[in-house]
């Protein structure tokens, strides 16, 4: 089992139900468990100002899975949730999910940046992270978490919402509940 952190955005079509659906949606991933899930973050966007506000969080899963077997699977989720994919970079979307941490591991090539390699500079990535993580964490590249939030740029726009009861995402699923 390797320990790995999801980051999961929204900023159309509900985004909080979005990310209720999403993390139903990894609970029911093979050889996975959603271990653990930050609090919900809303804050400005990133990029193209003329999109509504994001809502954020990080969920912690342990699998067996390989890095690229869970891309795929989180981009399938990505777009049963109705994301698009438009050339437009940093756009408005249904749902978005980053792979933050793999374990110990660091991996680049085409498909794959693990460290995720614009967490430093996002504070909707790092605290939500810093919640599911001890105080001295650190990364596999060995930086620091505690380093990068304090190097961090300070979003005035970010505001901490509910956190997520993982019980009740778990049980319940949204296609058979009717
Ligand atoms: P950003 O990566 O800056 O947060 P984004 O999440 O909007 O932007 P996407 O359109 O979701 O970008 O993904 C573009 C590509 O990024 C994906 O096709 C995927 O192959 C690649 N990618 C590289 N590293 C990662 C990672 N750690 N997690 C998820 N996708 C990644
Ligand atoms: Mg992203
Ligand atoms: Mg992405």
């Amino acid at each position: 089992m390797e320990q790995v952190y999801i980051g999961l955005g929204s900023n159309l079509a509900a985004p909080e139900q979005q990310l209720d659906a999403a993390l139903h949606a990894l609970a029911q991933l093979p050889d996975t468990r959603l271990a653990e899930v930050s609090a919900y973050y809303s804050s400005a966007p990133l990029g193209p100002a003329d999109q509504p506000r994001y809502t954020n969080a990080v969920a912690r899963l342990d699998t067996q899975l390989a890095p690229h077997i869970l891309l795929d699977h989180l981009q399938a989720i990505e777009l049963q949730q109705g994301r698009e994919r438009k050339a437009e970079r940093w756009g408005p979307r249904t749902l978005d999910l980053d792979i933050i941490l793999f374990g110990e591991r660091i991996i680049s090539d085409e498909r794959l940046s693990v460290p995720h390699y614009h967490m430093q500079a996002r504070p909707f990535v790092l605290l939500p992270l810093a919640e599911l993580c001890p105080a001295d964490f650190q990364l596999p590249d060995g930086r620091q978490l505690a380093d990068l939030l304090s190097h961090c740029p300070v979003d005035p726009t970010l505001q901490r919402l509910h956190t997520p009861q993982l019980s009740a995402i778990s049980s319940v699923d949204p296609d058979t509940d009717d």
